[in-house]
C-alpha cells in the first residue's frame, strides 16, 4: 500500500501514520523527520534547511524530491509507505508522479485529514504551554508564531493538492479534528472503499446478509447435501416399502402353502375315510 497523508501542521498526520505502519506493515516517511535528521547531523542538507525549518517556510522543492526518490528506493519501503509532510507543493506531487512512474509504481490513495485551524492554533498554544510548565524542550518550530506562518505557507502551497489529487479521483478526506481513535477508523473506512464519496448510511432496520463467496459455496454444498439425504431419505422410503410389501407376500404366500398343505392333508383323510367306508360295505 502506498499512501500520501495531506493536512496542515498539527493535524495528526504522525499519529495516524504510526497506526497505519502498524496495521499494515509498511514504513512511514516523514520529510519533516529527514530533515531534522539532517539538521541534528550538519549534513549539507540540514545546514540548507536549518533556518528555512525554524522560520516555519518549506525547504526547496529540489532538495525534499532528492530525499524522497533516494528514501523510495530502499528495501524497507518495497512493501508499502505512507507519505508524511510530502508533497507539499503541486511541483513535488508532479516529482513523485515521475518518481513512482520510472519504478513501475502507483500510488493507492491520498488521505485528507480536515481541521479547523483556530481549534488547531489554541491546541498548539495549549500544548506549547503545558511542555514548557514540565521542563520539556520544544521544536523550534513548534510554538504559535511559527505555527502561523506553518499553517499560511500550507494554505498558500499545500492546499491546492487536495484539488489535484480530487482531479486524478485519488482524494479521500476525514475529519480530523475527531478523537484519534474516530479518526482511525474513518480513515480505514475510507481506505477500505475504492471511491472518495463519503460513505452511505444504511437505513435503520435489519443488516442486509452479504454472502462471501465461500459462505456462497458453502450454501449450495449445504443444499447440495440437503438435496442428497433427501434423495436418500426417499430411498431408505422406497426400500422400506418394498420391504414391508414382500414380507406381506411372504407372509400370504406362506398363508396359501399353508391352507395347501391342509387341503392336501384334508383331502388324504378324506380319501382314506371313504376307501374305509367302501371296504366296509363290501364286507357288509
Ligand atoms: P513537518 O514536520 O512535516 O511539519 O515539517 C517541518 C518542516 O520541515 C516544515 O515546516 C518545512 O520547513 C520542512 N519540510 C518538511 N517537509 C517538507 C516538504 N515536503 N517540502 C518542503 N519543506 C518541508
Amino acid at each position: 500500500m502506498r499512501l500520501i497523508l495531506l493536512g496542515p501542521p498539527g493535524a495528526g498526520k504522525g499519529t495516524q501514520a504510526q497506526r497505519l505502519v502498524r496495521k499494515h506493515g509498511i514504513v512511514q516517511l516523514s520529510t519533516g523527520d529527514m530533515l531534522r535528521a539532517a539538521v541534528a547531523a550538519g549534513t549539507p542538507v540540514g545546514l540548507q534547511a536549518k533556518d528555512l525549518m525554524a522560520a516555519g517556510k518549506l525547504v526547496p522543492d529540489e532538495v525534499v524530491v532528492a530525499i524522497i526518490a533516494d528514501r523510495i528506493g530502499e528495501p524497507d519501503a518495497r512493501r508499502g509507505f505512507i507519505l508524511d509532510g510530502f508533497p507539499r507543493t503541486v511541483a513535488q506531487a508532479e516529482a513523485l508522479e515521475t518518481i513512482l512512474a520510472e519504478r513501475g509504481l502507483k500510488l493507492d490513495a491520498v488521505v485528507e485529514l480536515k481541521v479547523d485551524e483556530d481549534i488547531l492554533l489554541r491546541r498548539i498554544e495549549n500544548r506549547v504551554a503545558e511542555m514548557t510548565a514540565r521542563g520539556e524542550t520544544l521544536r523550534a518550530d513548534d510554538n504559535p508564531a511559527v505555527l502561523k506562518d506553518r499553517l499560511a505557507a500550507y494554505r498558500a502551497q499545500t492546499a491546492p493538492l487536495s484539488a489535484h489529487y480530487a482531479g486524478k479521483g485519488m482524494l479521500k478526506t476525514v475529519d480530523g479534528m475527531a478523537p484519534i481513535e474516530e479518526v482511525a477508523a474513518a480513515i480505514d473506512r475510507v481506505l477500505g472503499r475504492g471511491s472518495s464519496a463519503p460513505a452511505r448510511r444504511r437505513p435503520a432496520g435489519r443488516k442486509p446478509v452479504r454472502k462471501r463467496p465461500a459462505a456462497r459455496n458453502a450454501a449450495a454444498a449445504r443444499k447440495a447435501v440437503g438435496k442428497k439425504s433427501a434423495a436418500k431419505k426417499a430411498g431408505r422410503k422406497t426400500a422400506k416399502k418394498a420391504a414391508k410389501k414382500g414380507r406381506k407376500k411372504a407372509v400370504s404366500a406362506a398363508k396359501r402353502t399353508k391352507t395347501a398343505v391342509k387341503r392336501r392333508k384334508a383331502g388324504r383323510k378324506n380319501g382314506r375315510k371313504a376307501s374305509s367306508r367302501r371296504r366296509l360295505t363290501k364286507r357288509r
